[in-house]
Formats: C-alpha cells, sequence, structure tokens
C-alpha cells in the first residue's frame, strides 16, 4: 500500500491538502484529529469532572472506536454513537487536545490508524503520523504556517460566530503548545518529512506544490501510470 503522511499546526491546512491529493491519486482519507475530536464528545457526555491521568484511562478502556465512510465524508463512532456533527465545536477542539496526550488512548487511536494504513493507499492526517504511527510512510509532508495566517483562516471558516479572532489566536497556540510539549509523540516534523510552510501561498498552491514531489517521486520509481493527472 502507499502511505502519505500529513502532519502539522492547526490551522496549517492539513485536511484540504489531504483531501486535494486523495482527488487526485483516487486514494482514501484518514483525519485522525476526528479520531480524537470524537473522543472527547463521549467524554463529554460521560460528564468527567477531571482530565486527568486515571480519568482518560478509565475512560478509554471499555471504548469502540469506528471509523466508517459515507460516500467520502469520514465518520467516527465511539461505542456505537456517531459524533461526525459535533466535531467542530470549539469546546471540543479544546478537550480534544487535552485528553490525546494520554498514552493509552493514543495507542488505541494508533493501532486503528495502523490497520487503516495497512488496508488502503491512503493519506493520513495529524499531529505523529510520519514520527510514530507510519514512520515507513513513502510520503512524509509537515505543514505550518504563521499562527495569525491560521487563526484568520480559521476564524473565516467557523460556525461559531460568537468567538473572536482572538480568542482563535489563542486557542490555536495553546493547541499547538500542548502538541508540541506533550510526552508521548509530540507534534514535530520527522527527520524526513518535507517541511511545507503556506504561510505565502493559498491552500491550492500547496496542493499543487505537494502533488509535485509526489510526482516527482512516482516518476522516479516508474510508478506514475497510478496517478490521474
Ligand atoms: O487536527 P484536529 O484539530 O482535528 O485535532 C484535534 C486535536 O487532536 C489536536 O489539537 C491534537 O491535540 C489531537 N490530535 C493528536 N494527534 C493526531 C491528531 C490530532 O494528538 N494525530
Amino acid at each position: 500500500m502507499i502511505n502519505i503522511a500529513i502532519d502539522g499546526t492547526v490551522g496549517s491546512g492539513k485536511s484540504t491538502l489531504a483531501r486535494g491529493i486523495a482527488d487526485r491519486l483516487g486514494f482514501h482519507v484518514l483525519d485522525t484529529g476526528a479520531i480524537y475530536r470524537a473522543l472527547a464528545c463521549s467524554f463529554r457526555d460521560e460528564k468527567h469532572n477531571k482530565i486527568d491521568e486515571q480519568e482518560v484511562e478509565e475512560f478509554i478502556k471499555d471504548k469502540n472506536i469506528e471509523v466508517f465512510f459515507v460516500g467520502k465524508n469520514q465518520h467516527v463512532s465511539v461505542n456505537a454513537i456517531d459524533y461526525t456533527n459535533m466535531l467542530r465545536e470549539e469546546e471540543i477542539s479544546n478537550l480534544a487536545s487535552q485528553i490525546s496526550p494520554n498514552p493509552v488512548l493514543r495507542e488505541k487511536v494508533r493501532e486503528l490508524q495502523q490497520e487503516f494504513a495497512k488496508k488502503y493507499d491512503c493519506i493520513i492526517e495529524g499531529r505523529d503520523i510520519a514520527t510514530d504511527v507510519l514512520p515507513n510512510a513513502d510520503f512524509k509532508f509537515f505543514l505550518t504556517a504563521k499562527p495569525e495566517i491560521r487563526a484568520m483562516r480559521r476564524y473565516q471558516q467557523s460556525q461559531e460566530k460568537n468567538i473572536s479572532y482572538g480568542e482563535v489566536l489563542k486557542d490555536l497556540k495553546e493547541r499547538d503548545y500542548r502538541d508540541e510539549h506533550r510526552m508521548i509523540a509530540p507534534l514535530k516534523p520527522a527527520k524526513d518529512s518535507i517541511i511545507v510552510d503556506n504561510s505565502q501561498m493559498t491552500l491550492e498552491q500547496t496542493i499543487e506544490y505537494c502533488l509535485n514531489i509526489i510526482n516527482k517521486k512516482y516518476d522516479k520509481y516508474g510508478k506514475n501510470k497510478r496517478i490521474k493527472q
């Protein structure tokens, strides 16, 4: 199977890049942030009053996570509850980033991601895909942009209009900080990741830039037939 890893900071355009490449290559996409978000929804449903290691480990013990697709749309259910419609709430973004450092929880999600990569030619996007989940991925991209630019993209996309640009920027910096400084699988480029700073690029240009890199490598290995031009 051909596996493409896309990691990066909040709002760097990972999902758009993954979808753009997938549309051209006909690959599957796995949005791993959605899995952590669905777990956060389930955690919220259970009304835990603390977010410490013990509490998260207790929570994850009996959880059955399923990822399935309705057309091209990814759904995630936890113990048979489909949380797809709630994943983008700001509260869930923050809760996902607070429970995601837990090693037991990460291990469960890691196994699910690795199973997916074995089954499909795919693009998996997240934070630790190139460093931890798929260290042997065929392509590794690390996407980032200046925080102010990423916050503006997020602010313009946000459905929650009662949140200000300043709050989006603050949340984004806090989430990046937590992801970069956790003990297990912190957010960082792998040694062999291609770092793409798209502060000065549109998301369309980012897709073209990465596709060019993929095309070159496929040419080199004589596998370019697989790419729909
Ligand atoms: O990518 P997204 O913003 O949907 O991810 C939500 C949260 O899930 C992130 O802030 C991060 O803490 C966590 N996450 C992670 N590892 C991944 C994907 C997401 O820790 N591979």
